[in-house]
């Protein structure tokens, strides 16, 4: 397994500010200002070969996943790179120690940026490590054909994880720390993404638009 750290992650307090609309400007600068220096973004990863291919999912270096989406999406592939990535301990501890509400919004809108920011570093590395062009990713829990409960799956591809990055998971198979990402990076001519298949019309993650002929040729839709 190999990690991919990010020793300083630089956050821009006026996009954040502008995007976080009714924010005071000032306010986001200071709170983004107090946690520079506890993002400490790390991510594991491998690549794993494709095993065995069924009509619902696909079996990756001898554990099963069950996904139509996913079997459809690695149609042709043989290589994959299963992750997990975390902004870090430091980070939830700092959400927790704040008893502001105001303060503690921003910390979580921050945190989901910050992870943004540093998968989107991640992804240039990996596109340059292992020579690929097009990178698309899909996590466990992001559709209802991919549910959370394959997190298990994916975290036994990535056996000692929690040692490595202090990511673990608890009982209803959320992710600790909070601000924590894991799912399979998969090269792809067209870039692919879950919120193409996903109507849910309120949500503030949403990375493509919703597209239904796609949902119907994955066959989300009937
Ligand atoms: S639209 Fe939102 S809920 Fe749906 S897959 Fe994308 S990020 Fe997840």
């Amino acid at each position: 397994m190999d990690i991919f750290s990010i020793d300083t992650l630089t956050l821009d307090a006026d996009s954040i500010a502008r995007r976080l609309r009714g924010a005071r400007r000032e306010l986001v600068q200071r709170v983004v200002a107090s946690v520079q220096g506890v993002l400490r973004p790390k991510a594991a990863f491998r690549a794993a070969y494709v095993d065995a291919k069924a009509e619902d999912g696909v079996v990756i270096n001898g554990v099963s996943f069950r996904s139509r989406v996913l079997r459809r999406n690695l149609e042709g592939i043989v290589r994959v790179f299963p992750f997990v990535m975390t902004v870090g301990e430091a980070f939830d501890r700092t959400m927790d120690q704040t008893g502001d509400l105001l303060e503690k919004y921003l910390l979580d809108e921050i945190g989901n940026l910050a992870l943004i920011e540093a998968r989107r570093l991640f992804e240039d590395h990996m596109r340059n490590t292992f020579a690929l062009e097009t990178l698309s990713c899909m996590s466990p829990g992001s559709l209802e054909d991919w549910p959370t409960e394959e997190q298990k799956n994916l975290f036994s591809l990535l056996a000692g994880v929690e040692s490595l990055l202090g990511v673990r998971l608890t009982e209803s198979l959320l992710m600790i720390p909070r601000k924590s990402v894991s799912g399979i990076y998969f090269p792809t001519e067209v870039s692919f993404s879950s919120c193409q298949l996903c109507p849910r019309e309120s949500c503030d993650n949403r990375k493509a638009a919703y597209d239904e002929a796609k949902a119907r040729r994955y066959g989300i839709l009937t």
